[in-house]
């Protein structure tokens, strides 16, 4: 394919801009002390002419109906949910349009400087309600609807969720857009906008999971916003030559569009409206002409089809190098035309530009930085890398080995031939450490190998103002593992932490309102207040001696299960029992989480159960298992173990004996909507990764905010929830992360056979096998991951995490305890709301300042 296309172009909008004039009467002049003076008469035209906020019922329904006739086209007299769905949330949107508009234009007027949160994954859930509680609407738009014949809650639940990412970190990235636009902060995001999210998990009779993809823009989505007007060209491929002027000249390939879809983000009671920015990939108009000339229609629309399958799909659990490019290169084009609309010197762009990196996946900004730098603006090299490295701000995300991005330098150099040359011109450790050949190898930005591959974590700690891991364990085992030789090469200030945290608005209020009712109710706190000021909780210890208060505490937890259970009965048909113990582990399904340690453990308490006798048994607290979470299609062992999950329940269920003790349920398809039913009913969660590989965790936050305790690890946030609600209230069990290590070693050299290190494990492991739950041939490579090297060291921590489990059932058998410890739990859970760790991020890391709305 021959280009037609100026190189100097890349990267700057594709169309000139238009002419563009302001409306008569818009954008007064401000005076000198900041006044607006409107022209005579223009204010007027101005405001009649401008949508302003709905702010009472009439308004609301005026415009719910509105929208039916006209956007919706559609009669009065024959609307069904979905269309209420859709002209509600059209309503709202027009709402939050309003508030966006404004912030935008408050941003444009006062530049202050930005963040951008680069995250190849926002995990949004669904909008409709999170749009009312935060822009204030919530009863209004409630009577409105009533009023037109329809119900609030049955409306919500015709939306999707928007499903673009795998797990926690996905749905970090979305509580952080949450908290910075309601601390009215100045944070973009930048993401992709699939056309298929994770998939759709299914379980087959035989209990295996299938996937079926997740069409979710199926219907309209009101929430997003085409900017067909911005694009920009991304190149692949091609080749990197040196011009006359020694200056690199990257041609040829193919080359994208990205064009920009832009979501809502509204902040809880401010008016600030932040923006997420999501790309699209599109072939670049006019196809290929010299296909077409050639007679090649087929060879043309093929090329053209590559370019929309950039965005096609989120792949689970991983990425491809295009659409990290394409998604990259975009959004710095974008950031950059911003910056330069303000007149500024290139050399001030980090002082009004901090671009958080959110793991390794947006890795290649940093050498696309450089390249515009160098190849365009025509910087020095160290001019450029001063820029650069003054920009980024880098967030790890993981220590396990096998998860650190790695791309085989042949990829990189077909797909990006200029990147990986600037790649291997960031050479600057060899001069700190001449001679140490060990450390230049450990520390180098390229693995040796067949083939070679680039280390994404390497890369974006070297060309990062800041790395930070998520949790006070994770960040220092970041500087004692991974990345250890970097701060012995940069100084250990330039590493940190920031403990994730949970927007409360979804996490409490949305999910469980009436706890959050009873909170406000107890406090005599404005819930605006609290749902901003999250340590206002602690007001709650005052009330664990108040008995009226703990009995509705109480209520509100099995208000909360029934709604769980009429849930089950309606979606999958099991009868769930309410007058138990829920029991929850909600997760991607790893061999590090530790699902696997769960399901033995219901086994050994199953057949613990069946040789008791039936007066024994009368005594057994009795429990709810429940599991959600979904596997990598390709992750044979994890898929296993929920095939074992579903049969041990087939069998359990099933038992006269047993039954009512012990239930156990595979809900099929987790996601945002249905965490938001199962936490607010969980008694008890379990968070059991094995010590040292869980970074954080996020989902032990919100169970822990709504009330539930915690069975886990020394691992991860773990460690911080029991500083803060106490110790008392937390049931910790296993190997501390510094045992981890020997233990290994141990398996590999010194094996003790599993019958005489853990006999009870080795009991269920042979009943298993034995084909008690199905066929044991079929779980026999799963349970050789347990006999046989036992990476995860279940065999090691079996023991403890079943006493800990008994301490579990005997302290739920003091109700009135067990409802203090919940309490106190909620009370102490003020440090992990996501408000808290973006103010962190604003101040000790990007330098921002909060800029809110003047009011108008
Ligand atoms: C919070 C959340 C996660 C993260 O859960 P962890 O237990 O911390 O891994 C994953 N998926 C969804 C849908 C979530 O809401």
């Amino acid at each position: 394919m021959t280009s037609t296309i100026d190189p100097k172009t890349i990267g700057k909008p594709q169309h000139p801009r238009r002419h563009v004039r302001t409306l008569t009467g818009y954008l007064p002049e401000t005076d000198a002390s900041g006044k607006e003076k409107w022209p005579k008469g223009e204010e007027k035209v101005w405001k009649a002419g401008m949508r302003g906020l709905d702010k009472d019922v009439p308004d609301i329904t005026k415009s719910f109906v509105n929208h039916v006739q006209t956007s919706l086209a559609r009669q009065p007299y024959n609307l069904d949910e979905l269309g209420a769905y859709q002209a509600a949330a059209l309503s709202v949107r027009d709402n939050l349009l309003v508030n966006w508009n404004e912030t935008q234009l408050n941003y444009t007027r006062k530049t202050p400087k930005r963040a951008y949160y680069l995250s190849l994954e926002f995990l949004m859930g669904r909008t409709l309600d999170n749009a009312l509680l935060n822009l204030g609407l919530k009863d209004q738009y409630n009577d409105g609807v009533q009023q037109l014949g329809f119900n609030m809650e049955d409306i919500l639940e015709k939306e999707r969720d928007a499903a673009l990412g795998n797990g926690g970190l996905g749905r970090l990235a979305a509580c952080y857009l949450d908290s910075s636009a309601s601390q009215e902060l100045p944070v973009w995001g930048y993401g992709l906008r699939y056309q298929y999210g994770i998939f759709q998990q299914l379980i087959s009779p035989e209990g295996n999971q299938l996937e079926a993809p997740d069409p979710w823009l199926e219907h309209q989505n009101p929430w997003e916003l085409p900017r067909l007007d911005v694009s920009y060209e991304v190149r692949f491929y091609g080749h990197s030559e040196r011009g006359n002027d020694g200056r690199a000249v990257w041609t040829g390939g193919q080359e994208v569009l990205a064009i920009a879809y832009d979501v809502m983000i509204p902040g809880y009671g401010t008016k600030t409206t932040n923006n997420l920015r999501l790309w699209e990939s599109k072939p670049k108009r006019g196809f290929d002409l010299n296909s077409f000339n050639a007679g090649n229609y087929e060879g043309a629309v093929e090329s053209s089809n590559s370019a929309a399958a950039i965005t096609s799909v989120l792949y689970p659990n991983d990425h491809t190098l295009k659409q990290q490019y394409f998604w990259t290169a975009a959004s710095l084009a974008d950031i950059l035309r911003r910056f330069k609309n303000t007149g500024k010197p290139i050399t001030e762009f980090p002082d009004y530009a901090a671009i958080q990196l959110n793991d390794t996946h947006p890795t290649l900004a940093i050498p696309e930085l450089m390249r515009i730098l160098l190849d365009e603006e025509e910087l020095s090299w160290n001019q450029a890398w001063q820029i650069v490295t003054n920009t980024f701000f880098y967030t790890n995300h993981t220590v396990l080995p096998e998860a650190l991005e790695k791309w085989p330098v042949p990829l990189v150099e077909h797909v990006l031939p200029r990147h990986l040359q600037i790649i291997y011109d960031i050479v600057t450790v060899e001069k700190k450490f001449p001679g140490d050949r060990d450390r230049l190898g450990r520390m180098s930005l390229i693995e040796e190998g067949f083939p070679k591959q680039v280390r994404m974590a390497h890369l974006a700690c070297i060309g990062s103002r800041k790395v930070n891991g998520v949790a006070e364990l994770h960040s220092d085992l970041v500087k004692t593992t991974i990345l250890k030789d970097f701060v012995e090469f940069e100084g250990v200030s330039k590493f940190g932490n920031v403990t994730n945290g949970v927007t409360p608005r979804r996490w409490l209020d949305q999910c469980n309102p009436q706890l959050s009712d009873l909170i406000t109710k107890t406090l005599k706190i404005d819930k605006g207040v609290w749902l901003k000021d999250f340590t206002k909780l602690e007001g709650l210890l005052q009330f664990t001696e108040d008995k009226e208060f703990r009995e509705k505490w109480a209520a509100v937890k099995q208000s909360n299960k029934e709604r769980l259970a009429k849930y089950v009965q309606s979606t999958l048909g099991f009868t769930v029992r309410t007058d138990a113990m829920f029991d929850v582990q909600i997760k991607r399904l790893h061999e590090y989480k530790r699902q696997t340690l769960n399901i033995l453990g219901v086994i050994h308490r199953y057949l613990t159960l069946k040789n008791m006798s039936a007066a024994e048994r009368k005594k057994a607290n009795r429990k709810v298992v429940i599991f959600a979470g979904k596997a990598a299609p390709a992750y044979y062992i994890a898929k296993l173990t929920i095939r074992l999950i579903v049969n041990v329940a087939r069998i359990i269920n099933d038992d006269p004996e047993t039954k009512e003790y012990l239930q156990l349920y595979f809900l099929p398809d987790y996601s945002v909507s249905l965490a938001e039913i199962l936490i607010p009913a969980s008694d008890i969660s379990q968070h059991i990764s094995t010590a040292g590989t869980e970074a954080s965790g996020t989902s032990n936050m919100k169970f822990c905010i709504n009330g539930g305790l915690l069975v886990g690890t020394v691992d991860g946030a773990n460690i911080e929830i029991a500083e803060e609600v106490g110790e008392s209230n937390v049931f910790f069990f296993g190997h501390l992360t510094p045992a981890v290590e020997d233990l290994r070693y141990q398996h590999t050299y010194h094996p003790i056979p599993i019958e005489q290190k853990c006999p009870a494990l080795a009991h269920v492991l042979n009943e298993v096998s034995a084909g008690r739950f199905g066929d044991g041939h079929v779980y026999e490579p799963l349970l050789n991951t347990v006999r046989q090297g036992d990476y995860y060291l279940l065999t090691d921590d079996f023991d403890s995490y079943i006493a800990s489990l008994a301490m579990v059932d005997e302290a739920y058998l003091d109700r009135d305890e067990w409802i203090k410890k919940s309490i106190r739990t909620t009370a102490k859970m003020g440090k992990f709301s996501s408000d808290r760790a973006i103010l962190e991020y604003a101040e000790s890391y990007w330098n921002l300042e909060q800029t809110p709305v003047p009011s108008s």
